[in-house]
């Protein structure tokens, strides 16, 4: 029996990762629970699960979260990064599901490691902003560390049972969202709904608009740089609009191996979950003759230009990605909330990258320093 721990348990990955533990109930126990301010799924998550241990944004919903609970549950409640910090290290835990969406994950993570909890990693902006101090940890506290973004767990399954300097490069695949084929003109007109609608894949709000504007398979090569030890120039991407082929590796012989299946989160989750074993995890088989076929093309830099922001991020290094997250994080909000059109998502980042003189991150604080720059910088940039 594994005993987990699930930071961001109502969300899209959370509520997909609890759908696996319903599945394999004799394989899992759940030891904590995390959410933002969705109490009321919390609520009914507790209900079910019983953790020893629910977690809320802060101390107003944690005292509304309590009266929502029977008396007598023994479930604990607590609030904010104190609660989060309490559910990654839980002495019963030994495995953390990393899901909550933004830099907002990268302290928890941090301490689930310390603690020496394996992780299933969904959050990752926490290796897009912190990449060298993460895998500098996990190595140092021996922990495994699984990948749950479809694509590097593509990446991880394609590279099983081969040896890493025999890979010549990778190729992550992107559905190119929702905006694939919208003229770049018409880009700075859709409206908020037309970004949430993702063709392929449901997911997180801020998920969602990153696929729309290629942030997302930017911070994905970010992940992929420190998840698997490679440079830049090695990472490829490469559209594929069925999202049918998770990902690929290309190996010095010219062979290329790639995972696929039908696009749903459950299957990288339950793998992250229960490797090396695998399970049934619910999503429908993939039958290759009921598909009109598969392309591949390069990305549109140009009308993608949030993929070149990322690109230059890495290349700069340092400071540079962990205020590109920050800058993207409040982009995102305020684009959400009508303050600017979804053209001024990728100019409002480069203008934030432009004013950031890059420099060194010794330590999980300096991240978090970094990161409140970029917040601020952002904010005042944004429109009154
Ligand atoms: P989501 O918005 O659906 O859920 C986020 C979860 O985090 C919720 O439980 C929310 O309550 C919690 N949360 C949000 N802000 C918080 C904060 N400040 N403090 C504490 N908790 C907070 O997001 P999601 O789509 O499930 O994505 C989660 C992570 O997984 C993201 O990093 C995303 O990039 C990654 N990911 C998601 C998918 C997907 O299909 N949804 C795929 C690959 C990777
Ligand atoms: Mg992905």
């Amino acid at each position: 029996m594994k005993h987990l721990t699930i930071l961001g348990s109502t969300g899209s990955i959370g509520t997909s990762t609890l759908d696996i533990v319903v599945a394999h109930g004799e394989r899992f126990r759940v030891e904590a629970l995390t959410a933002g301010s969705n109490i009321e799924l919390l609520a009914a998550q507790v209900r079910r699960f019983s953790p020893r241990l629910a977690v809320v944004q802060n101390e107003e919903l944690a005292g509304e979260l309590r009266d929502m609970l029977p008396t007598g549950c023994s479930t604990e409640i607590m609030s904010g990064v104190e609660g989060l910090i309490a559910a990654a290290t839980l002495p019963e835990t030994e495995m953390v599901v990393a899901a909550i969406v933004g830099a907002a994950g990268l302290v928890p993570t941090a301490a689930a490691i310390k603690a020496g909890k394996d992780l299933a990693l969904a959050n990752k902006e926490t290796l897009v902003t912190a990449g060298h101090l993460i895998m500098d940890l996990v190595e140092r506290h021996e922990v495994r560390l699984y990948p749950v973004d479809s694509e590097h767990s593509a990446v991880f399954q394609s590279m099983e049972g081969h040896r890493s300097h025999d890979i010549s490069r990778i190729i992550l695949t992107a559905s190119g969202g929702p905006f694939l084929n919208t003229p770049t003109e018409m880009l700075q007109r859709v409206t908020v709904a037309d970004a949430l609608n993702h063709p392929n894949w449901s997911m997180g709000k801020k998920i969602s608009i990153d696929s729309a504007t290629m942030m997302n398979k930017g911070l994905e090569v970010i992940e992929a740089r420190w998840l698997f030890d490679l440079p830049a120039e090695r990472i490829a991407v490469n559209i594929h609009p069925q999202s049918i082929i998770h990902s690929m590796v290309e190996y010095v012989d010219g062979c290329v191996i790639a995972q696929l299946g039908t696009p749903d989160m459950k299957a990288p989750i339950a793998y992250a979950l229960t490797y090396p074993e695998r399970v049934p995890s619910g999503v429908k088989p993939l039958d290759l003759t009921e598909l009109s076929g598969l392309t591949f093309f390069k990305p549109d830099m140009e009308r993608f230009p949030c993929l070149g922001l990322a690109y230059r991020a890495l290349a700069e290094g340092e400071s540079m990605p962990a205020v590109m997250n920050a800058a993207n994080e409040v982009a995102v909000e305020a684009f959400l909330q009508g303050r600017i059109g979804f053209s001024g998502i990728a100019a409002l980042i480069e203008r934030v990258m432009e004013s950031h003189l890059p420099h060194d991150l010794g330590s999980i604080a300096d991240v978090l320093e970094a990161d409140v720059w970029s917040r601020t910088k952002t904010r005042e940039l944004l429109p009154a």
